[in-house]
């Protein structure tokens, strides 16, 4: 079937729906996702939102904005990040306005607490930025924001799954879905085209991200020539549940928790003496595989304890209620009488589809603009992140440039049309879907994928080196190979999983090889891109971004320069 909006919106995250939500009533607009829209991994997101709004304490948005571009270890573009900084108070009261039930202090403003990074008058001490509703802020900030779409009458294409991206004439001009429960193709023509995918955190073993953060949406833009960026910073947030990787917020040291190893030490005096547990996450990560490498992880194994026990009954449970339940029901742990055992995992990618300051998609360093294209949220890179994201800068990141992605695609829809196309965007896509069905090899889609998950976890995580990541390539691309003989059993139509799911690991097999080849060719260490052969940074050749090409030839890596605008890269202290 063929549907036509002006505006077609990939992904009904906080970043999708938040973009959604500036278009509706002067576009016409549809959001398409994958699973059920309030499914979407924004509503696991714990912790809260920063912005210096000063409720608890003085705060200045230049304070946010150099805890930021220094978090970054100096890679983020700091045009963008002064943007997000300035923006966040706006964002946070148009998120009460809309109705987010946001925690009170005693004065009945919304409540702040500290989060990693995040200091007063340039690192001097930590401040309370993160606001939050509490363990709950995404679970909260996504219904209201669906409501409102729903009260506006978005038109939402629920488990759709998108299989590609149709341009004509170098203008993208819609997409091509598969409606799981129908099992049937739709081609959906739009005069902008925004991808509001997420991340790609289930291409590693261990990792807090939900069974749907599988970066569809980065290979998406990469299969059509478009270049992906800093795809290297992977980062791993050090409390990770033991061993299931499940978040534990960070949150948790906001409020006063602290990192124990086997002797009992909080071992994070010796790594940021100034912040100490509130350090970013790339050194507490770093900090935790450090005192496990070196025989002081609990019992010799590969955790470390994370106390809450001196906060108290009362504050754990109002602060930090839904933390406490997971603990219970996955370990049977009372985290207000027992230390919680944790490990790094893995969380978020800090690069993705590069971006302007509106969300218009780069195509090249050069920063050639693609028509009708465009990426915000996880899955793109603005890039206010560079090497290393602080906690509560992400949700920011969706609804700032979120906002500004529907802004930007109601001023370009009025120079387009919906022209027929000079092609059936469908036979591709149906050729796919019917040569996917009929594969009756011996490859099971789980086997490689679990060895996918081993192999990035192995070769690319927190620490790296040259042969390893070399190793990894090789690895990946025989699994790509065995891709090749795989079977579907499941040749029926309606919510066909099986299908999907193929469809999907071919994505995480090509997001992998591009993160170890951005990670192979870059022989420094910043932010959570950490080269044991390399360890230091190496302002005079890699002070840039990386741009991954597909090209006939396989993939090509260039580089563009950073964005320096205030703030002139120092060592980075806590
Ligand atoms: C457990 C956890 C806790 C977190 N806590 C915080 C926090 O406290 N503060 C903070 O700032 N950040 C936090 N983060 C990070 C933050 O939540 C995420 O970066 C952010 O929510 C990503 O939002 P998004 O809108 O970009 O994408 P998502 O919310 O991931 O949504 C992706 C959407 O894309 C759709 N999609 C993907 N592929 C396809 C396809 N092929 N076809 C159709 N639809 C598709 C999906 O259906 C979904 O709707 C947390 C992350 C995790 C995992």
């Amino acid at each position: 079937m063929n549907f036509k909006h002006d505006i077609i919106i990939v992904g009904a995250g906080i970043a999708g729906l938040r973009a959604a939500v500036e278009c509706v009533g002067k576009a016409d607009v549809a959001v398409v996702s994958k699973v059920f829209p309030t499914r979407s991994h924004s509503c696991a997101a714990q912790g809260g939102i920063a912005a210096s709004i000063g409720n608890e304490e003085e705060d200045h948005w230049e304070w946010h904005m150099f805890d930021t571009v220094k978090g970054s270890d100096y890679l983020a573009d700091q045009d963008a990040v002064e943007i997000m900084a300035k923006d966040a108070p706006r964002a946070i009261y148009e998120l009460e306005h809309m109705g987010v039930p946001f925690s009170r202090n005693a004065e009945g403003k919304i409540a702040q607490r500290n989060f990693g990074g995040h200091t007063r008058d340039y690192g001097k001490a930590p401040v309370k930025r993160a606001c939050h509703a509490s363990d709950r802020t995404g679970r909260v900030s996504m219904d209201t924001l669906y409501e409102q779409c729903m009260y506006h009458k978005v038109k939402f294409y629920s488990e759709h799954y998108v299989l590609s991206l149709v341009i004509d004439e170098g203008r993208c001009a819609g997409l091509v879905t598969y409606d799981l429960p129908k099992g049937e193709l739709n081609f959906l023509a739009a005069k902008a085209v925004l991808l509001a995918t997420g991340g790609c955190g289930r291409i590693y073993k261990t990792t807090s991200n939900s069974f749907a953060t599988t970066g569809d949406g980065f290979n998406l833009a990469y299969q059509a020539g478009i270049p992906l960026e800093d795809m290297e910073f992977v980062q791993f947030h050090p409390t990770g549940l033991y061993p299931l990787g499940i978040l534990v917020s960070e949150a948790a040291r906001g409020e006063g928790g602290i990192l124990r190893n086997r002797l009992g030490e909080r071992f994070m005096e010796r790594y940021a003496p100034t912040v100490k547990d509130l350090a970013p996450r790339d050194i507490v990560s770093r900090a935790i595989l450090t005192e496990i490498r070196e025989g002081r992880g609990i019992d010799g194994k590969d955790y470390v304890y994370l106390d809450l026990t001196h906060l108290g009954e009362d504050r754990i449970l109002k602060k930090l209620w839904e933390i406490t339940s997971f603990v219970k029901i996955y370990l049977g742990i009372d985290p207000v009488c027992e230390p919680i055992p944790v490990q790094p995992t893995c969380h978020y990618i800090m690069g993705g589809i590069p971006t302007d300051i509106n969300g218009r998609v780069l195509m090249d360093e050069k920063g050639t603009v693609a028509r009708g294209l465009y990426a915000t949220g996880e899955c793109a890179c603005v890039s206010v992140h560079g090497a290393n994201r602080l906690g509560c800068n992400s949700l920011l990141d969706l609804l700032v440039f979120g906002r500004r992605s529907g802004l930007a695609m109601m001023d370009e829809i009025p120079q387009h049309a919906n022209h027929p196309l000079t092609f059936d965007p469908l036979k591709m896509p149906a050729e796919k879907i019917e040569g996917l069905l009929k594969r009756e090899g011996t490859e099971k889609i789980d086997e490689i994928r679990r060895s996918m998950q081993s192999l990035m976890m192995e070769h690319c995580s927190s620490f790296r080196n040259e042969g390893s990541l070399e190793k990894g390539i090789e690895d990946i691309r025989s699994l790509k190979e065995r891709y090749k003989n795989i079977g579907i059993k499941n040749k029926g139509k309606f919510f066909n999983y099986e299908l999907m799911e193929a469809i999907e690991l071919d994505h995480q097999l090509d997001i992998s090889v591009v993160i170890l080849l951005s990670a192979l060719y870059r022989k420094e260490s910043r932010g959570a891109h950490f080269r044991e052969d390399f360890p230091a940074r190496d302002e005079q050749d890699y002070l840039k971004h990386t741009l991954a090409f597909q090209t006939p030839e396989g993939s090509e890596i260039r580089y563009k320069p950073v964005n320096i605008t205030r703030f002139q890269p120092e060592a980075r202290r806590y």
